[in-house]
């Protein structure tokens, strides 16, 4: 067995043209998913960044795998991925944030809810703050049920006298360092929630504000009972 050295590597160094790998969890987002894929890759061409896209279809049952596959075809950039289930979203994470190569990993929905126009803020975020997380923080938490909102106002609460960490306002879009991208990995989780878990990993982080948009079209993979088990998991 070869000895591993990266424990011992001190400092790397700035790098002077990171990789940046945008990962996207996708399940059932069909033919919508090439609109996404172009404003991503949009945005990080107008940002003058090397990237590359990891697409995660989490085992939808409709034509998506087919987008994704077309999509890699077209785009050398982006690398394709299929779970052989549906893990759901927390797990498709996992899987992509393993797959990707970047220095820095934005992890973003591909429903266009997380604006892909604010990639170049992010960057630009990393780059100045010394940050090893870069949050996107919901100004505004878009067209919503009362319902959703109390669900969600109450696990936050919860979840803050539990933990000791604030989530309120807190996203899953979001850059991590590869730094910060080993630490998640290392936990070994299998039971993931992937807001807390980043706040519980530590290190200095940074803000950047956005809207959440509309859903592209499709609509929202998560039923009341699979909330209610991330809820739980993420609370355990
Ligand atoms: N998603 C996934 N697996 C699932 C459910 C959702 O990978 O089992 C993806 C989905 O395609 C999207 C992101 O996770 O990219 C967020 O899902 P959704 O929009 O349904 O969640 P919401 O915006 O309602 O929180
Ligand atoms: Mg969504």
């Amino acid at each position: 067995m070869g000895l591993d050295l990266g424990p011992f590597i001190l400092d790397m160094g700035v790098i002077d043209d990171p990789l940046y790998s945008v990962v996207m969890p996708v399940f059932c987002e069909g033919a919508n998913l090439q609109g996404i894929v172009r404003e991503v890759s949009q945005s990080l061409d107008k940002a003058g960044v090397r990237h590359q896209l990891v697409l995660v279809d989490d085992g939808s049952p409709d034509e998506t795998w087919a987008v994704i596959k077309d999509l890699a075809k077209e785009n050398a950039a982006v690398c394709a991925v299929r779970l052989s289930r549906n893990f759901g979203k927390e797990l498709a994470l996992c899987a992509g944030m393993e797959t990707a190569a970047g220095d820095a990993v934005i992890v973003m929905d591909a429903d266009g809810q997380h604006p892909p126009a604010l990639l170049p803020a992010m960057i630009d975020s990393w780059r100045t703050s010394g940050a090893e997380i870069v949050e996107g923080i919901k100004t505004h938490r878009g067209k919503e049920t009362i319902f959703n909102k109390v669900t969600a106002a109450t696990f936050y609460l919860i979840w803050n006298k539990l933990s000791g960490f604030e989530l309120r306002g807190a996203s899953d879009f979001k850059l991590l360092s590869r730094r910060a991208v080993k630490a998640y990995l290392a936990m070994q989780d299998r039971n993931v929630f992937f807001r807390g878990m980043t706040a519980w990993i530590g290190f200095k982080r940074a803000h950047v504000p956005f809207e959440v948009a509309a859903r592209s079209g499709g609509r929202s993979g998560w039923s009341v009972f699979r909330l209610i088990k991330l809820a739980l998991n993420g609370i355990t």
